[in-house]
């Protein structure tokens, strides 16, 4: 038997693992003579080799047919993000009329909060967690804002437990305490600084006993963990593509909304796009929305910037979703335990140890502070092991099981005590 802290049983792992052929549908960035040992697809995912064609296959219909290409051929510009529906569907776990690909994943949650955050005097307010990513932040406490409300009373934030996660009890009494004053809980799938994954469809039960919407931005979760969307019962999510799903800088991002609001008459931000395609060409003057989410669409798409979605997709389809999974629990399981005996007292895991409560990324604390971190981060980055940093002093290690192996997760570990040895 290898000893499972050798660099043998690292790459015996990799020899065996059934998903160890799509590694070479990526391409990786240089170091030296190599390759980056890449461990960012969190932040970006590596770009499929399948990407380049599917965008010169639009350049090429561009130049070759133009106007007419919005009509001929399977993958015709008219509807070409229903190409994407189905497969997005099984990543997020949704019916297919419950997605879209469309705008970026701010936009559209906006676009979700215009119809789904309608507060009242009596019930005016939003709940969502202390320190997360700026960006939501700004869109909830804007919307509460634009409402008339003041962030101060309105705009609630769940201080995270004393080891930096929530605890379901946590989450559960603040649902409770604010109850009657929830118009809309907005939480993460995956938090994005500590790696912390939610029960989404128990966050829903307590959201929706309190008579709130619910709604997830999934940047994180999306191509991360295996979803299931419509059983969860949330009012709406929203995600980008540029992380975990590998769909390029800025990728069209995605956007769930339940069957449930599919022909509602709810308030919303409209545009040609999300009218009755059927009928979309007459031209009239009055608003008839497609059902499902399609209907939130605003414009025609960005063609160029919907192809390299399709590349990736045609991957998690290939792959799976349940056996991406357990490659990516095995992987994540495999640094936490290298971790643990190896770097005990060089790096603390600050991610929740149960796998049920994570995805793919470790967050770890440098010990010794914030500059013993930059420094490691950096020595990591100059020996061409990317990882990213996070203020003010964690590293996130974030194994994606699509392209990354056992033997990066060790090789990690390497450089990392190669840096403790000479410090
Ligand atoms: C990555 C990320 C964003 C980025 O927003 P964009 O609109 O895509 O620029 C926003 N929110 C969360 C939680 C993220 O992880």
């Amino acid at each position: 038997m290898t000893d499972p802290l050798s660099r043998e049983y690292a790459l015996a792992l990799d020899a065996a693992h059934p998903l160890r052929r799509f590694r070479d549908e990526f391409l990786f960035p240089r170091h030296g003579e190599g390759e980056q040992t890449y461990f960012v697809g969190n932040s970006l995912g590596l770009q499929p080799r399948g990407a380049r064609a599917r965008v010169e296959e639009v350049l090429d219909k561009w130049a070759n047919e133009a106007v007419e290409g919005h009509f001929t051929g399977n993958a015709q510009w008219m509807d070409y993000h229903e190409l994407a529906r189905e497969p997005l569907a099984r990543v997020v776990g949704a019916q297919p009329a419950e997605v879209v690909a469309m705008n970026s994943l701010t936009a559209n949650l906006h676009f979700m909060l215009v119809s789904f955050y309608r507060p009242t005097r009596e019930r005016p307010a939003i709940l969502m967690e202390a320190g997360a990513f700026p960006s939501d932040r700004y869109a909830l406490e804007s919307q509460v804002r634009f409402h008339g409300f003041d962030p101060a009373t309105d705009l609630i934030e769940l201080e995270p437990d004393a080891d930096g996660l929530f605890s379901m009890e946590a989450i559960e009494r603040a649902i409770a305490e604010h109850g009657p004053r929830l118009a809309l809980v907005l939480w993460p799938g995956v938090q994005y600084r500590t790696g912390q994954a939610f029960d989404l469809a128990e966050i829903t039960r307590l959201g929706h006993a309190q008579g709130a919407m619910v709604g997830f931005d999934l940047a994180h979760a999306a191509g991360n963990l295996p979803l299931r969307l419509h059983d969860c019962g949330a009012d709406f999510a929203v995600w980008c593509h540029y992380k975990y799903m590998n769909s390029g800088p800025g990728a069209v991002a995605g956007c769930f909304v339940h069957e449930r609001h599919a022909r509602a008459d709810r308030p919303r931000f409209a545009g040609w796009w999300g009218h009755d395609a059927t009928t979309r060409f007459r031209m009239g003057p009055e608003f008839v929305p497609t059902p499902g989410a399609d209907g939130w669409q605003l414009s025609n798409p960005p063609i160029l910037g919907l192809a390299p979605l399709l590349a990736s997709l045609e991957l998690f389809d290939q792959a799976g979703m349940p056996a991406l999974r357990a490659k990516s629990e095995a992987l994540t399981s495999y640094l936490e335990t290298l971790i643990r005996a190896r770097l005990a007292d060089t790096l603390e895991i600050v991610t929740p140890r149960e796998t049920e409560r994570r995805g793919a990324q470790l967050s770890l604390r440098v010990a010794g502070g914030r500059q013993c971190g930059r420094a490691l981060f950096e020595a990591l980055a100059a020996a061409g092991v990317l990882g990213d940093w996070r203020e003010p002093d964690v590293i996130r290690i974030s194994p994606a099981p699509l392209y990354n192996r056992f033997i990066d997760v060790h090789h990690f570990v390497e450089e990392t005590e190669a840096w403790r040895s000479a410090n």
